[in-house]
């Protein structure tokens, strides 16, 4: 069984966008995984198609409304589905490399996007959604947000990556950044590749590669030593 993917959106134009090319966009045509973009205002029984209304309570924006989205969901997502029920949202738990690899090890995901001041509080709750953060900035929509999430999760499905050891090397999944890389010239503009990696002592690379390792997180992201491994 190949991940499948249902977003629901007010914008099913936006996809499968950049998620159409390259390694996504392959893997996608190769069936790897699939991709359902399901227009929200199909889910609406006014003649107005209206997917918002003002917030209770007062105050700016607008907000989705529970009945129209639980429709929607309802229909991707029946009872049964074992796929987690995503929703893109600021306030949620942010999104790591750790629950990208859960992911990527189940049937799929169904991801709701958000849109206007967000989504009605007894939807999250009646529907079990998971909210989902992709860092501590606001988006307009969920969708960007969506496409990162997937970005993320399908360069892990089997077959997708070319070289299945650059996914193990990168940074987070030994809870370190990674370290600098470099390729040809030797010399560029004075600068010259460091001495150890051009001097064929693997032992030798590894010991540096870890070294950068450590003292790029220090410096960068002291928040992430004393983690634990991210993979085991
Ligand atoms: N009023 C909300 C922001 C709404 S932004 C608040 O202050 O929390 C509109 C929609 O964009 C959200 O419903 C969500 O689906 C999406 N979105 C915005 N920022 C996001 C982020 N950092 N991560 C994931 N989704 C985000």
């Amino acid at each position: 069984m190949s991940f499948s993917a249902s977003v629901l959106t007010l914008y099913p134009e936006m996809f499968p966008g950049a998620l159409g090319l390259s390694l996504a966009g392959r893997a996608l045509e190769a069936g790897t995984w699939s991709l359902q973009a399901i227009q929200i205002r199909d889910f609406t029984t006014d003649k107005h198609r209206t997917v918002d209304d003002t917030p209770a309570g007062g105050g700016a924006g607008m907000v989705m409304r529970a009945d129209v989205l639980a429709r929607a969901i309802d229909h991707a997502s029946p009872l049964g589905d074992p796929r987690p029920r995503l929703l893109m949202s600021p306030r949620g738990k942010p999104l790591t490399q750790v629950r990208v690899r859960e992911l990527a090890a189940g049937p799929g995901a169904v991801i709701l996007c958000g849109r206007f001041e967000g989504v009605d509080q007894r939807l999250i709750e009646a529907r079990g959604l998971e909210e989902v953060s992709i860092g501590d900035f606001i988006l307009s929509g969920g969708e960007p947000a969506a496409l990162v999430l997937l970005d993320a999760v399908v360069r892990l499905l089997p077959g997708v990556m070319g070289n299945a050891v650059s996914g193990e090397e990168e940074s987070f999944e030994n809870g370190l950044l990674e370290h600098p890389h470099y390729t040809r010239p030797q010399e560029f503009e004075g600068r010259e590749i460091p001495e150890v990696l051009i001097s064929g002592n693997h032992k030798k690379i590894a010991a540096w590669r870890r070294e950068q390792s450590e003292g790029l997180t220090k410096e960068r992201r002291p928040d992430l030593l004393g983690t634990q491994p991210l993979v085991k």
